[in-house]
């Protein structure tokens, strides 16, 4: 069945119906997308055009300001052949995909030849995780499965077995294990699982805005739950875009997005597993192989959507108080965290960024971070 609905908004309609459609919408992808230019009548020139595509487990929209529906239509097909293939190859442990067959590999202690781009988007993967202190940790799939989230389903019941838990730390699965040798991967440690659910989301993002600039669309939004890459601009004025309160409703700030960049938020609230009243996140630590508790979403800004997405869940763990060394070590500038008291942690140059859009408590704004030469 074709999972594409096309819902453009049409060149006539007033800016009121306009934004009334959009606020719906951003209901179901957790983010606002703010049109602050409107078409009030039809007009030759550029317009705004918009599909949504069910892919990655996830609603896909996107958005683009353009004089050429024609390509537009093209390249978003060609996008969902994209993400669909994406989806099925990198797949930690749904199907027979290319990530699922490595992980087979490396648990069977083998070598496994692999697609030159799975061993680039792995390659990336790798030297994140290292920039992190491995606090991304992409190698910690049988963790993630041991909390129950290698399922479609939200997990239910009590957490795992503490031991199970400590004997995977002690296992100590990490991305430098792997050896990149003739276009083949292997592992030094078998217990190493590849998990792309932190990182390949960004990626793909980055790899649509492409896309849709080979296509001849260059102004567009490609935002995937919340997540998004940008290009270009809205008319006169760049893309601005909302990012959602984790603990309430709506939009806690607003920022306009620049030309190539990426916006991308990790959050403890959207999937988790609740026992007793205790929500266990689906971020999991790889220090203590328990989910993180103190943060409740971290958003970053980067060129780099892959980078962005890594990084979010990277300082997620590394909370409050260490947020501001791992950013550093990323290279990153545009980072702001929530924390589980509402909180506001942010560095200077986000701070100037953002718009708040509701009475904040408490902004701790850091020390600058100094941008990569
Ligand atoms: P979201 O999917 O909400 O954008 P993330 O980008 O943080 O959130 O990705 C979370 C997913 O990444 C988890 O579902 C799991 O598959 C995996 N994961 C969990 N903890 C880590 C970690 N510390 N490092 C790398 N991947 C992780
Ligand atoms: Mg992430």
């Amino acid at each position: 069945m074709r999972s594409r609905a096309a819902i453009g908004i049409v060149a006539c309609e007033i800016l009121g119906f306009q934004r009334s459609y959009i606020v719906h919408l951003s209901c179901r992808i957790l983010l606002l997308v703010f049109l602050l230019t409107g078409l009030t009548a039809c007009e030759r020139g550029p317009k705004d055009h918009q599909q949504t595509l069910l892919v990655f487990g996830t609603l896909l929209d996107i958005k683009a300001y353009t004089d050429k529906p024609g390509e537009f239509e093209t390249a978003v097909g060609d996008l969902e052949q994209t993400f669909q293939k994406m989806h099925r190859e990198w797949h930690a442990w749904k199907g027979e995909g290319e990530l699922v067959r490595l992980n087979r590999a490396i648990a069977q202690g083998d070598a496994m030849r692999v697609s030159p781009e799975l061993a680039d988007l792995l390659r990336q993967a790798r030297d994140h995780a290292q920039l992190s202190d491995h606090l991304f940790n992409p190698a910690i799939g049988r963790l993630v499965a041991l909390w129950g989230f290698h399922s479609d389903e939200p997990p239910g019941g009590p957490p795992p077995d503490a031991n199970k838990i400590a004997a995977l730390i002690e296992q100590a699965p990490a991305m430098s294990q792997l050896v990149f040798e003739d276009g083949q991967i292997q592992s030094s440690n078998r217990t190493v699982a590849l998990d792309l659910g932190a990182f390949a989301k960004g990626y793909a993002l980055n790899r649509a805005i492409r896309r849709l600039r080979a296509f001849g669309i260059d102004n567009a939004i490609v935002n995937a739950g919340g997540d998004l890459c940008v290009s270009g601009r809205h008319g006169e004025r760049p893309w601005a875009i909302g990012i959602r309160h984790p603990q309430g409703e709506g939009v806690i700030a607003s920022v306009d997005v620049a030309d190539g960049e990426c916006v991308l938020t990790s959050g403890n609230y959207e999937r988790y597993r609740k026992h007793e009243g205790i929500r266990y996140a689906h971020i999991i630590d790889p220090r203590s192989g328990y989910p993180v508790k103190h943060v409740t979403s971290t958003t970053v800004i980067s060129r780099d959507g892959g980078l962005a997405d890594a990084a979010a869940t990277a300082l997620s763990v590394a909370g409050p108080q260490q947020w501001h060394k791992i950013a550093a070590q990323m290279g990153l500038v545009d980072v702001m965290l929530v924390d589980e008291n509402g909180t506001v942690h942010v560095s200077p140059q986000m701070r100037q960024r953002i718009e708040f859009q509701q009475s904040i408590d408490r902004v701790l704004v850091s020390a600058p971070l100094q941008p990569q030469p």
